[in-house]
């Protein structure tokens, strides 16, 4: 099962602000906080890499950070040129390459 790596938008929030999940492909994203019910952004990217702040952070450690803007539509926030900057999951086409990101 893989790893999701979510981001609490409470700085006060009980786990610390970043906590990770284990979670079917099939599941939804979380979208509270399961400490304090604030709103979570999910994180797709390889989990347990030091904290990156800022989205250029989280795009030059190979992160894609997606922010839901409507149902079923992402905006990926670290979009590498070449991506589009919206995902819709209705339009495979537009799913961020995660492969590019991950490899090495
Ligand atoms: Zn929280």
């Amino acid at each position: 099962m893989p790893t999701y790596h979510y981001e609490c938008s409470n700085p006060d929030c009980p786990t610390g602000g970043q906590f990770t999940l284990h979670q079917s492909m099939k599941d939804d994203a979380l979208t509270k906080c399961p400490e304090c019910g604030s709103p979570v952004e999910r994180i797709i990217g390889p989990a347990y890499v030091s904290s990156p702040k800022s989205d250029s952070d989280l795009r030059d450690k190979g992160f894609a950070k997606l922010v839901r803007r409507d149902k079923g539509v992402y905006e990926n926030v670290t979009a590498l040129d070449h991506e589009s900057r919206y995902w819709d999951a209705n339009k495979p086409g537009t799913m961020p390459d995660l492969s590019k990101r991950i490899s090495d």
